[in-house]
């Protein structure tokens, strides 16, 4: 049975908590161990599908298809661990289920409470393959005191309770605000937040502290005295360079040691860190730096492009350049020329997105890259729209489009190159679905296989002819109009194993460029660079002649 860190949050939201864990994570793994994190959040959404990526950040995509928050990105990121639907949780789903199992009768009459009924089903998630592995991570979204988390924190303290000692054990994380006019770091919040916890019965036993300037000595002893913690058990977190400093910098302040100390464990294998110390060397010291231009439609949070973001710092460290991102409004050029805004880049990346809103302008930005030869990647919907770049510029159908803007405005304006995909095959089984207007659940979702074409750009940089990749979308390139596009050299580099849907699109003759229908940027790790990313920064660094 695996051990257990349960991972709090107090004071103030956004203090890192996801980071905290996924770098606990990865000193555990340093230190010989397997792992597996694991997030509950308390709002009311049954998953983040359907969830706003302005307010939420990006709905990130498991290998078996479950949307969720992208602290699981996180996660994967630092640990490599592939996350499962079984990973992430809300109260939500968690209220569905005990509701469900109270319409089927399965609790027998009895009255339906908070206690037991919702905290049993949480432990019950809490559960799920804990023969697996040495450690269990559970981060608890939100801050502790929130009223929809108070049943996470509960069930956390009957789990601590329940499982024979030294099994389970509590890490807090808070913030120590810095006073300028009295010129002192304030750990009142903190003690509160402390106070908060163990007022519901969970007694923290590793406290890390968010704090802007190094923590005296006296603070630290007077945060173990009043929070009831040991004092080396009172970790400073730094603001940081970078996030992948920070496995180095939270070993460096003793977090792995910390919690191995409180669980008992003497005495503590070694760490290996030679894979960060390789990680924090690349982010530190880039030989040159490359532009790219993210052209898309939620440029004001980047939130909402996580994981490109990430795997695009992890494609400049296989190059040993920093990539400098931009985020291009599509909404600018819909009916404009593009070149003033898109010249000053090396490559351009257009992302994944749903709705018609700035696809014109996705369109042209394709076309420019094309046109001007400027490495290109196009993701999911960023592929989509080169497909429909191409059909119109090169195959000469004006009309061509996606059928999504004909759905979304009720008119039939477009010839539906992108075409509503209402029946697919997964594990040799058809899959069939018809409603467009049920948000959840109508896309295709997770992990398919696509064979890749012999001699193409995608099996070079991929060095392989079957490649696994993670899908979120409704709508795929028609194949009907394969022939007609092959001809003006959009080559389908791509496939689904029976050939029925378009994986990848690549021009013949242009230095890079390529559009995918999965997200590839869900699967690039600081210390595994996606070979897709890695190569277009590489082409990124040629045109920018760096090389
Ligand atoms: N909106 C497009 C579709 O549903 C693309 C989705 C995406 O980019 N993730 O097919």
């Amino acid at each position: 049975m695996a051990r257990y860190v349960f991972i709090t949050g107090g004071v103030v939201s956004s203090l890192g908590k996801g980071l905290a864990s996924a770098a606990l994570g990865s000193l555990l793994q340093a230190r010989g161990f397997s792992v597996r994190l694991r997030k509950l959040d308390p709002y009311l959404n049954v998953d983040p599908g359907t969830m706003s990526p302005f307010e939420h950040g990006e709905v990130f995509v498991t290998d078996d298809g479950a949307e969720t928050d992208l602290d699981l990105g996180h996660y994967e990121r630092f640990t490599g661990v592939a996350a499962r639907s079984t990973d992430s949780v809300s109260s939500g789903r968690i209220y569905s289920s005990v509701l469900e199992k109270e319409r089927r009768g399965d609790y027998l009459g009895k009255t339906i409470q908070v206690i037991p009924h919702v905290t049993n089903e949480i432990k019950d998630f809490l559960t799920v393959g804990a023969d697996e592995v040495d450690f269990m991570l559970c981060e608890i979204g939100g801050t502790v005191g929130d009223i929809e988390g108070l049943p996470f924190f509960e069930a956390i303290r009957q789990f601590g309770q329940e499982r024979p000692r030294g099994q389970c054990i509590f890490m807090h994380l808070t913030l120590l605000p810095w006073i300028a006019a009295s010129g002192e770091l304030k750990t009142k919040p903190t003690q509160h937040s402390v106070k908060e916890l163990r007022s519901i019965g969970i007694a923290p036993d590793v406290l890390v502290c968010r704090s802007e300037r190094p923590i005296p000595e006296k603070e630290r002893e007077k945060l173990a005295l009043f929070c009831n913690v040991r004092p080396d058990s009172v970790i400073a977190a730094y603001d940081l360079g970078s996030i992948y400093e920070a496995p180095l910098a939270y070993h460096r302040e003793g977090l792995d040691q910390a919690v191995l100390d409180a669980f008992g464990i003497h005495p503590a294998p070694k760490p290996n860190l030679t894979r960060w110390d390789d990680v924090a060397d690349r982010i530190f010291n880039p030989e040159g730096e490359v532009r790219v231009a993210i052209v898309g439609k939620y440029t004001q949070l980047e939130d909402a492009y996580k994981s490109i973001a990430e795997a695009l710092t992890h494609g400049g460290m296989a190059n040993r350049v920093k990539v400098h991102v931009e985020w291009v409004d599509a909404e600018l050029f819909d009916s404009e020329d593009p070149a003033p805004y898109l010249e000053p880049y090396d490559a351009i990346l257009v992302p994944g997105g749903f709705g018609e809103r700035g696809t014109e302008g996705k369109i042209k930005a394709a076309q420019f890259a094309r046109e001007r030869k400027v490495p290109y990647l196009g993701i999911c919907l960023g592929m989509q729209m080169a497909v429909v770049e191409a059909a119109r510029n090169l195959a000469g159908m004006e009309r061509a489009g996606s059928q999504e803007f004909d759905h979304e405005s009720g008119e039939l304006r477009f010839e539906p190159v992108i075409f509503h995909l209402k029946e697919w095959i997964k594990d040799n089984q058809t899959i069939a679905r018809d409603v467009l207007d049920d948000k959840g659940g109508t896309m295709r979702l997770g992990a398919y296989t696509a064979h890749l074409k012999e001699g193409s750009k995608a099996a070079e940089v991929y060095g392989t002819h079957r490649i696994e990749e993670r899908h979120r979308h409704r709508y795929e390139v028609d194949i009907r109009y394969r022939e007609a596009l092959e001809a003006q050299g959009l080559c389908f580099s791509g496939m689904s194993p029976d050939g029925r849907l378009p994986e990848i699109v690549e021009v013949e003759g242009h230095p890079w460029f390529i559009g995918v229908q999965f997200h590839p940027e869900l699967k690039s790790k600081p210390f595994a660079p996606h070979p897709l990313f890695a190569d277009f920064v590489r082409a990124a660094k040629k045109a920018s002649r760096l090389v």
